[in-house]
């Protein structure tokens, strides 16, 4: 699952509701200025540099013609019917309500809805990230600090037409993008969403909130209609990202998914009053004890994708889920990860980035 870089609070949370409830509650419940009072959010973030400004952003999606739009769908559907729409591979019939390693049928599961306030500034602005979050995954990070959601079938199933709906609610309320968080075992409904929504009128970029295990067929599926792409790359060593999310291939598939974000949208630009308009903003969390696996996906990120990279340094890791378990013999399984990162390591982490030639790190986290 991906990093909610802060959980939001009950006061900030909806749960989907039924359909005919839901609607309602969320334009009843937060207008604007409650928006603005309940989070304290008012001034605007600044990004100054010239290289990296568009002055006549348009979300890219409506670029395509209808033909387009449709093509893609059938190619979403079909994906379903056998489905690889990541790297699990597990060739199940979604489409008929086959299960798979992420437990998502044919129809994706929302867990929450929501005006966030906890992302990135250049994401929050000042009315807050539309955001979408789905339950299940297709990893298994051991250290998960969603697991309630991302282990459960929290939620309410929505069809497509559904998310339509509630990403227009989201853009009625003023929010300034749509953030889809944990989609990459739902890329064919999401693919669904997006397409209903376009003739409803939606007019906003659409950040695709991801672990980065991916697979390059469902990001190929998205060109276009992504402006946005949000990756985690969480390990660099496949013993790792086998031990501690039980997918050995992770960093080779990571690698290749970020590659083609970066070639679909290229880095991070913001239009004049700060707000992130196209590219990669890429999430790295610092894990403690794991300073090589930093810096050596830091110089990949300079050497192979652009030193130009959008990049944040998260250090909000902390113990959950099952770090704290023991084995049968009382021995505690992750004791290297059962503790939150040093103020050293963080530096470490954030000294090997400039080292590595990057130079765009998130500021609001390194204050
Ligand atoms: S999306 Fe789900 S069912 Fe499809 S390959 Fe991935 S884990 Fe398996």
């Amino acid at each position: 699952m991906t990093y909610c870089s802060a959980r939001p609070s009950a006061a900030g949370v909806l749960h989907v509701a039924p359909v005919p409830l839901r609607r309602a509650h969320l334009t009843e419940t937060l207008q604007k200025a409650t928006l603005e009072a309940m989070f304290s959010v008012t001034s605007k973030p600044v990004h100054t540099d010239a290289r990296f400004t568009v002055s006549d952003f348009r979300p890219c999606y409506r670029s395509l013609d209808e033909a387009d739009l449709k093509r893609r769908l059938l190619a979403a559907l079909r994906e379903l019917e056998d489905c690889a729409a990541c790297p699990r591979n597990c060739h199940v019939n979604r489409a008929a309500n086959e299960t798979g390693v992420c437990d998502t049928g044919r129809y994706a599961r929302v867990s929450s809805v929501f005006p966030h306030f906890g992302e990135e500034d250049c994401l929050r602005g000042w009315r807050g990230s539309g955001t979408i979050f789905f339950s299940l995954c297709n990893l298994r990070c051991v250290f998960c600090q969603n697991w309630d959601i991302s282990r459960q079938a929290a939620g309410t199933e929505v069809t497509g037409a559904g998310i339509a709906g509630l990403m227009i609610e989201l853009q009625a309320m003023g929010c300034h993008n749509i953030n889809f968080v944990t989609p990459e075992h739902v890329v064919p409904q999401v693919i669904e969403a997006i397409v209903a929504a376009i003739p409803l009128g939606l007019n906003l970029p659409i950040v695709y909130n991801t672990s980065s295990y991916d697979s390059l067929e469902s990001l190929r599926l998205l060109d276009g209609l992504i402006d946005i792409y949000m990756p985690d790359f969480k390990f660099w060593h496949s013993e790792s990202a086998k031990r501690l999310s039980k997918a050995k291939d992770y960093p080779e598939r990571a690698r290749e998914a970020i590659l083609e974000m970066h070639r679909q949208v290229g880095p991070l630009t913001f239009t004049p009053d700060g707000l992130a308009g196209r590219g990669v903003l890429l999430r790295h969390l610092v894990m403690p004890g794991q300073l090589d696996e930093s810096a050596a996906i830091f110089k990949w990120l300079a050497d192979e994708v652009s030193p130009d990279t959008y990049v944040n340094v998260m250090g909000q890791y902390r113990p959950e889920y099952q770090v704290d378990k023991a084995d049968s013999e009382g021995r505690k399984k992750y004791a290297d990860i059962n503790r939150r990162p040093r103020r050293d390591e963080l530096a470490g982490a954030i000294e090997a980035a400039h080292s590595a030639g990057l130079w765009r790190l998130d500021e609001r986290w390194l204050n």
